[in-house]
């Protein structure tokens, strides 16, 4: 077997992470990398405690689930939480973030977005990436080992 390689690997760390996703709606994971060392990591799911999408339903308004803290939210959050800096960082996201994310990921001091898969890709966000000179690469997951969750592939 071939050894992975650094995109691939961090790559597969957040399809991991999407496994444990607790949103019916989309599975996301993100990873939160500094100097090769993975730092972070966050899926799109409740808030600690809170009741759980797969459980309960999504809770919709205005066509998105409010329910979930995003993935990339999530890893960020736990930086803070656990003080360590992202201040010079990268991210492995399984999609393309969102605006609300986008803006965290900026001012969070996040360098690089690499993202395996396009997702209602905002060109706000495009355009906001851009003008902060955040470095934005689609990486396809195409690993030998693959981690995606059986849920993902009925999606
Ligand atoms: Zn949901
Ligand atoms: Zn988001």
């Amino acid at each position: 077997m071939e050894r992975l390689s650094w995109d691939q690997y961090f790559m597969a760390q957040s399809h991991l992470l999407a496994s444990r996703s607790t949103c019916t709606r989309l599975v996301v994971g993100a990873t939160i990398v500094r100097d090769k060392r993975i730092i972070a990591g966050g899926y799109n799911g409740s808030i600690v405690g809170g009741p759980h999408c797969i459980d309960v339903g999504c809770y919709m308004i205005d066509g998105h689930c409010v329910r979930t803290i995003h993935a990339e939210m999530n890893a960020i959050l736990q930086c803070a939480k656990f003080g360590e800096p992202t201040d010079g960082a990268e991210i492995y996201v399984t999609h393309y973030p969102c605006l609300q994310c986008c803006k965290a990921i900026i001012q969070a001091g996040i360098r690089a977005v690499y993202y395996a898969k396009d997702y209602k890709n905002d060109p706000y966000a495009q355009e906001l990436f851009e003008a902060a000179k955040v470095t934005v690469k689609k990486v396809p997951f195409d690993a030998v080992i693959s981690f995606r969750s059986l849920r993902e592939q009925k999606n």
